[in-house]
């Protein structure tokens, strides 16, 4: 058995589904849990870190997923339908395009500012990422793999050459004069919702070397995430006492993966989470609170 600590049900402080329920004193059953982690982190120096979209809700960046793990919106455009549809590329840019300047100005928050001081510390061995945000790098955390890539680089699937999404964004404005001023809300992967139908006529350049469809720099649902990358994050792992999981569901394979690999060599897995993972029946300890002020608690009681 791997649970070596008192396990956390996922109906803690946070929990969206007691809304609307006697509230809560700040409760037991947090704290319990918070003094779980603490000890986890004694028990072990050295964490391979997953962080997800939980990890930047916190910066004003939308989580995909309600707290059962299910779409809160609709799904994220897939990279079969875009490499293979001029009008879901022209939909997706023009959404991409109103909600960047929004997405641009996220600041990190706590969660990613205590997983920076956990690194000065020389607690945390890698720290694996499923955004695509930069925040973690914007708190001043080095060791990172951006295991979807990254928004703020635009690659060109033809010939390979990369530039600043902030230079595209120039771009679109200056081939979308009329689009600058349609509101949006922004979306985890910094598109935003506007009116279906209205994308017909946005203009989407191509690659200024060969003319080539362009892409965000991210791995898009329904794409690999490069061996290379999935191998460095594994020896991260390998060099690790245990993994620490931070705002993910672990829905996705491509993080779910570490989690498996890490109960096969027998390292304990800790997560931070509000609502339920996929991986809730193999973790050691699971605080279901939000990141941020987990984190910050955690810091502060060290
Ligand atoms: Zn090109």
């Amino acid at each position: 058995m791997l649970r070596s600590a008192p396990f956390e049900t996922p109906v803690a402080a946070g929990d969206p589904h007691r809304a609307g329920a006697a509230p809560l004193r700040r409760s037991d059953s947090l704290d319990a849990a918070l003094d779980s982690l603490c000890g986890f982190l004694d028990r072990h120096a050295r964490l391979f870190v997953l962080t997800g979209a939980g990890c930047s809700t916190g910066s004003g960046i939308p989580d995909y997923r309600d707290a059962d793990g299910n779409w809160k919106r609709t799904p994220p455009v897939n990279f079969k339908d875009f490499m293979g549809s001029a009008a879901v590329r022209q939909r997706y840019w023009a959404r991409s395009f109103v909600g960047w300047p929004r997405f641009s100005r996220a600041s990190p928050n706590t969660a990613h500012h205590a997983l920076a001081v956990l690194e000065r510390q020389d607690r945390v061995n890698l720290l694996v990422t499923q955004n695509v945000d930069g925040l973690h790098q914007a708190a001043g955390s080095r060791r990172v793999i951006d295991l979807h890539g990254r928004i703020d680089r635009v690659r060109c699937t033809d010939c390979g050459a990369t530039l600043p999404r902030a230079t595209l964004q120039e771009e679109l404005l200056r081939s979308n004069p009329e689009w600058h001023a349609v509101p949006g809300q922004t979306a985890p992967d910094g598109d935003a919702d506007i009116a279906e139908g209205s994308f017909e006529n946005f203009v989407v350049p191509g690659c200024a070397h060969c003319g080539g469809e362009l892409k965000p720099d991210v791995v898009f649902f329904g794409e690999s995430v490069p061996r290379a990358w999935v191998e460095q994050a594994m020896r991260g792992l390998e060099r690790a006492d245990a993994m620490l999981v931070v705002g993910s569901s672990l829905m996705v394979y491509s993080g779910y993966r570490f989690v498996q690999a890490a109960v096969r060599t027998g390292k304990p897995v800790a997560a931070i989470n509000v609502g339920r993972t996929r991986a809730d029946e193999l973790l050691t300890v699971k605080v279901s609170g939000p990141c941020a002020e987990t984190l910050s608690a955690l810091i502060e009681s060290r």
